[in-house]
This record gives structure tokens, sequence and C-alpha cells, in this order.
């Protein structure tokens, strides 16, 4: 399901980092670590898959044995332990670990299973396995970028579709199901969500799709998006039933230029918070500072939501591959809501567009 990358590659930079941090056994279980180096994604069942990297052996990984025919063992960048019913796989994987002083899990990590490790290990450290990940994983390789603007323009086509849609007098629940029907349709393995949120809903960012009819009048947030080969997409644009009256006019113009100053904000060596500034003060600017209730945005791969985020805070410096979304969004409670967001890429000198699909207030029926 995930496309071919060097995996071994990847390992080999992880073990570069464990020199460097003194980190000697890296283990990995649930979550996008482990597909990240081994192209297999772990089923978050009771079953523990884990696949443990010691900083001066091969990798392994441990999985239960009705599982490991789903492993394919990519160019044999690690070896794979299957566990019997019977066996003890904490007991495994720690043997496999060695004597670590300190050792990373990956965040996801049940901690059922930390808990049996820490007893199997007693002399060992465990720290975020995110202090050798978020380095390597947040600066996207040219074939990862590949992988996520085929997602992203999956999802464009999904929006020009919905163009034709008449919205008014259907459920949200109705739209959503649509929604996600046309992803699957335009080419993707899994539709993730899809958040339909009308008239007053729309006030609420992350609303869930309900029973709520949708009227004439009203302004709809249609914010979506599932996995292609892996690599997750997430784009929002705002519908209105008929036409928009003065007010979200005047708003929904305040929200594009917002928008469009976030992403052009966006060079190698701007830091984060200065993208959500630049979307923040044209909604400050305007009167509306109050009804922008979220960060500007978060990265995206593997993971919906990842390093980095787009938020005062962070003065990381953006660097090419960085790949995140740009999604301010102004809300009245009560009344409306409206969102625009696109998944861009940092690139060498300037922002890299994944979603291009008009960005406009969708008139639609
Ligand atoms: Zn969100
Ligand atoms: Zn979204
Ligand atoms: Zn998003």
């Amino acid at each position: 399901m995930f496309p071919d990358f060097d995996y071994a590659a990847r390992l080999d930079r992880a073990r570069d980092l464990m020199t460097e941090q003194d980190i000697d056994v890296l283990m990995l279980s649930i979550g996008a670590d482990l597909p990240y180096f081994s192209g297999y994604e772990a089923m978050p069942l009771e079953r523990l898959t884990m696949l443990v990297v010691p900083r001066d052996g091969e990798a392994t990984m441990v999985v239960p044995r009705l599982e490991a025919p789903r492993v394919d063992r990519r160019g044999g960048a690690f070896k794979i332990r299957p566990w019997d019913e019977t066996e003890d796989p904490i007991g495994i994987a720690a043997g496999l670990a060695g004597k670590p002083s300190t050792a990373a899990l990956g965040d996801p990590t049940w901690s059922v299973f930390l808990l049996g490790l820490q007893q199997a290990l007693p002399r060992a450290a465990f720290v975020s396995a995110t202090r050798l990940t978020k380095g390597l994983r947040i600066r996207k390789e040219a074939e990862e970028v590949r992988w996520l603007r085929s997602a992203a323009e999956a999802t464009d086509r999904v929006v020009t579709r919905l163009d034709a849609v008449r919205f008014s007098e259907r459920t949200e629940r109705d739209i959503s199901r649509l929604v996600g029907t046309m992803t699957l349709e335009e080419g993707h393995d899994l539709a993730a969500f899809a958040i339909v949120a009308s008239g007053p809903n729309a006030a609420s960012p992350h609303h869930e799709a309900g029973d709520r009819v949708i009227g004439t009048g009203e302004t709809i947030v249609v914010d979506f998006g599932g996995r292609h080969r892996g690599y997750c997409s997430d784009t929002t644009r705002t519908f209105h039933t008929g036409e928009p009256s003065a007010q979200v006019t005047e708003a929904f113009a305040v929200l594009e230029a917002a928008q469009a100053a976030g992403r052009s904000a966006i060079a190698p060596g701007v830091s984060a918070e200065a993208v959500d500034r630049a979307t923040r003060t044209v909604i400050d600017d305007a009167g509306y500072g109050d009804r922008f209730i979220h960060r500007t945005g978060h990265g995206i791969g593997l993971e919906v939501h990842e390093h980095p985020y787009i938020v005062e805070g962070n003065d990381m410096p953006l660097e090419a591959g960085m790949a995140f979304s740009v999604e301010p969004g102004i809300y009245q409670p009560g009344s409306w809501g409206m969102r625009v967001e696109d998944i861009v890429v940092c690139g060498t000198d300037g922002v890299d567009e994944l979603n291009r699909s008009p960005r406009n207030l969708h008139i639609v029926d």
C-alpha cells in the first residue's frame, strides 16, 4: 500500500541521529513512524507489533504470526520475528533491544506496552522517538511530495464536482457521505473525514455532520480528506446556498485575502509563526480577530496532523520540503462560519501549492 521508498536509507539516517543523541535502541509500534521506516502499518489491536532498531544491530519487526504475511520485507531493510499466540511479545522485543540505557519509543505506543517494556528493561530510560523521527519526517522527499500532490489533486476534483451538487434541503450527513464517496471515486484508498457544517453549525470548526437540513442563504464549510498510498489529503472550501448577504460577502473577502497572505509569506527561513501572523494580521485589521479561533495550519504527510504546526510560538524556520496546511477561518457564533484550506509545500524559493481548486465562495443551489 505504501510506495516503495528507500527504507534502508531512512533507517541509516535514524541510526546516525541515535549516535548523535546517545540513544541505544528505537522501538516503534502503532502510528506513522513505523510505516515511515518500514512501509508497514501495524493493526491498532491488542497484539504487539514492534520494529526494534538497535543502534549497532539489525532491525527486526516483531509481529503476530497471523499478521506476518502482510509484511513486505521492503528490500530486506529489516528481519521479521513472527510470534505465536503462546509467546510473550514484550519479552521478545526487550530481548532484541539488548541492554539499552536509553530507548526511544514511538509516541502513540500503548501505555500497556510501555509498562511491560519498563518491567522487562528496568535499567532503560525511555524517551520519545519524536526526537529522532521529527527531523526526518518533517522534510518531505521529492517522491513524498509527489504522493501528497496526487492526493490533493484528487480532492480538488471532488470540489469541482461539488459545484454541481444541490445542497439545500439535504442533510449535512447526506452531503458528507457524498463527499466521502467522491473522494474514493477520485482514487483515494480511504475517505477519512468529511466535515459538512451548515448555517450556525459552520461556526464550529470541527463540527460533526448531522441531521440538520441545509437551508437557503447559508454558508456550508466542507472540510474533507483521506489517504492515497499512505499520504493524506485535507482541504476546505466554503459553499453558500443562494446569494450571500453583504456581511458574508465582506467577511469572505477578508478571509480570502488572509489565506492568500499566508501562502505568499511562505519561503525557506521564514518562521512557522510568521505564516500564522500573516493570515492573522489581515483578519485582525478587518476587525474579525476574535472570530479566528484556531492556529493557521498543521503539517501533513503520513499523518493528517504532524509537524510543523503553523502557530504563534513556533519559531522553527521553514525549510524546502515542509508540507502543511494554510487554513484560516472566520466564525460568527449562532450565524455562520467560513474557512479556506490548502495544502502547500515550502519550495526552494517560495510556495508550492498542492491544492488549486477555486478558493472563492462557491455558490450552489
Ligand atoms: Zn481541523
Ligand atoms: Zn481540514
Ligand atoms: Zn487541516
